[in-house]
């Protein structure tokens, strides 16, 4: 796994699910390994690359960390965290930023979700398609924007509701909507962020979490930076 690794990254948050670090301008969101509903082996069956007698090919490959598209996931998913939880929480807890980052990323995915790249067709021209699987409650999310509100409910603690149902936004959760009405939803949300006008975040309590807003370096681990 090829990575390129910062010397420094200044930890700035953290809770009980999630913490943020800082290099430079660069922003990361790192889950901690129960911050999941992952699980091991919920990967897709189909991953034997060889063409059937017509040279077509049927298979599903890992997406490696440090990739492009790896990247397109993770910081659309790493900047929507920031608009919709992170954000928030940095200005409840009067944290200041050195510098407003130019550049959000996750970290990594959540422990034991992998994203995989689907080929499909002709061998040399296949069709290419994404998909994240691992949830144990969701078969596969197809983008990251199917991915976001339930990425947003395990950072929330994974809240149920009193029907014993996931209380969750994303469109397999939460089968009445439609994806098309949760972007559109997801867009709103982001306006009111921006616009601060909001006090709470509605059922915050609850969850007792450690914090701190007293900037610590930290050394490097594992994070998944490229
Ligand atoms: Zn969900």
């Amino acid at each position: 796994m090829a990575q390129n690794t910062p010397h420094t990254l200044q930890r700035i948050y953290w809770t009980a699910l999630y913490e943020v670090l800082l290099h430079q301008k660069t922003m990361f969101i790192l889950l901690h390994e129960d911050t999941t509903d992952a699980a091991p082996g919920m990967q897709p069956l189909q991953t034997d690359p060889t063409p059937d007698a017509n040279g077509e090919v049927n298979y599903y490959e890992e997406v490696e960390t440090g990739t492009k598209i790896d990247k397109l996931w993770r910081s659309k998913l790493g900047k929507f965290l920031y608009d919709t939880v992170v954000k928030a929480e940095l200005a409840q807890e009067g944290v200041q930023l050195p510098t407003p980052p130019d550049q959000i990323l996750l970290s990594s995915l959540p422990e034991h979700y992998v994203l995989w790249t689907h080929k499909k067709g002709d061998l040399h021209t296949p069709r290419t398609d994404h998909y994240l699987h691992g949830s144990v409650y969701v078969d596969r999310f197809r983008s990251p924007t199917e991915f976001l509100p339930h990425l947003k409910w395990l950072l929330d603690g994974q809240p149920m509701k009193a029907n014993g149902k996931r209380d969750c936004k994303c469109c397999y959760c939460d089968g009445s909507r439609p994806q098309g009405e949760i972007s559109k939803d997801l867009g709103a949300y982001h306006k009111r962020g921006r616009g601060g006008g909001k006090g709470g975040r509605g059922d915050r309590g609850g969850r007792s979490k450690p914090r701190s807003s007293v900037p610590e370096a930290v050394p490097y681990k594992d994070y998944r930076v490229f």
